[in-house]
């Protein structure tokens, strides 16, 4: 088991109409650095932070460039067989579903996380020995509804207290046949979200997304001191009598969460919201508990105190490989949302996982 620190990188996005104040001025608070992988973060002309990311990404940066830097990395300890987390956490509007969900179907180039992980997962495994699938979920409200089984709703949460895992017994597991496939079942994910929330009156930016990808390899291994190496054939495995066969089953988890504002400064804030705030709050806050404990390696993680912190009880402080985006605005307008946003990533900064590999011996 090696100790690895969760990776923090930060995404500008481009300026827009929602970020010029009333008269047409536009202010920007921020100011990048990205081969020193710094971020000015500028409160007024007297006073600015600067802060040290793992990577800094201007509003030019593309979406191939944003996977290859922060999520290949995680697919590609997946595939070895370790556990991973990409997610993305920033104020509505700053890009998050950009970068983690956009399908590309009119511009190949804008393919998000989501897509591009699951084109280089199913291009590097066996079609006879590997099995890849996918569950994907909303979480709105401490209820976890399934997107590609939408009759299913409060689907729990079950954790192996042995080994820590976390599963969801009643969410739909659908095996992938191949990339067009994930985008069908992507898409009727999307439209079951947009169904639900229409329903519940609520919009997809107060609901996070869960994607899980679960990943099963046939290898075989010499022997202890060797790493395991990937067999493409049934009869490989079946021929290699000197080698041990095993299955590694790993997981990746591709989140896209609610948006961080804080739901009671936009003044709409009455009634039934009032109790939706909360509850949105009830993850996010308590996320932003477990983050700070860990960075301040508090003895006392509460991580059960909510259903977000429980999906992702390996992602921090665990045994997953991850990356964190953070996505910001540049407008001087959002200067407190921006600020939170930077500051959660620099506390997720300092959180260490400790990665191991998820074997089975069932041969
Ligand atoms: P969020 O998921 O954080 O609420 P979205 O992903 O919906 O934000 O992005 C808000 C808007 O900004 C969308 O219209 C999106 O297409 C656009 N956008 C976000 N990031 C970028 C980017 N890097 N380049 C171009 N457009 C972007």
């Amino acid at each position: 088991a090696d100790a690895i620190r969760v990776r923090v990188a930060v995404r500008l996005r481009p300026k827009n109409n929602e970020d010029f104040i009333e008269d047409g001025d536009f202010t920007s608070c921020v100011e990048l650095q990205p081969e020193a992988k710094k971020l000015r973060l500028k409160k007024n002309n007297w006073s600015s932070e600067l802060y040290k990311f793992d990577e800094v990404f201007t509003e030019g940066a593309s979406q191939r460039r944003i996977y290859e830097a922060v999520a290949k990395p995680v697919v590609e300890s997946v595939l070895e067989g370790y556990n991973g987390t990409v997610m993305a956490y920033g104020q509505t509007g700053t890009g998050k579903t950009y970068t983690m969900g956009r399908l590309g179907k009119d511009d190949p180039s804008e393919r998000g996380i989501m897509v591009r992980a699951l084109e280089d997962i199913l291009a590097s495994i066996s079609s006879l020995t590997d099995y890849v699938a996918i569950s994907y979920l909303q979480l709105y409200l401490e209820s976890l509804q399934d997107l590609l089984a939408p009759d299913k709703v409060n689907i729990p949460i079950v954790e192996d207290p042995k080994s820590g895992d976390v599963s969801l017994p009643g969410a739909a597991v659908v095996e992938l046949r191949d990339i067009d496939h994930f985008n069908e079942l992507l898409q009727f994910g999307e439209a079951n979200r947009y169904a639900a929330n229409t329903k519940l009156n609520t919009e997809s930016s107060r609901s996070h997304a869960i994607l899980v990808v679960h990943v099963q390899r046939s290898v075989k291994v010499k022997d202890e001191n060797e790493g395991a190496s990937v067999v493409s054939s049934m009869d490989d495995l079946l021929a290699a009598s000197n080698h041990v066969p095993i299955v590694l089953k790993s997981k990746l988890l591709i989140v896209d969460l609610a948006g961080s504002e804080r739901i009671d400064k936009s003044g709409s804030v009455e009634g039934p919201m009032l109790e939706e705030a909360k509850f949105i709050n009830l993850s996010l806050t308590s996320l932003g508990k477990c983050i700070n404990a860990l960075a301040e390696n508090s003895p006392y993680i509460p991580t059960r105190d909510s259903k977000l912190t429980r999906l992702l009880r390996d992602s921090f402080g665990g045994t997953a490989r991850t990356s964190l985006i953070i996505t910001i605005g540049p407008s001087a307008r959002y200067y407190s949302e921006t600020s939170s946003t930077i500051l959660f990533g620099q506390r997720a900064m300092k959180i260490v996982n400790t990665v191991k590999l998820k074997e089975e011996v069932d041969y």
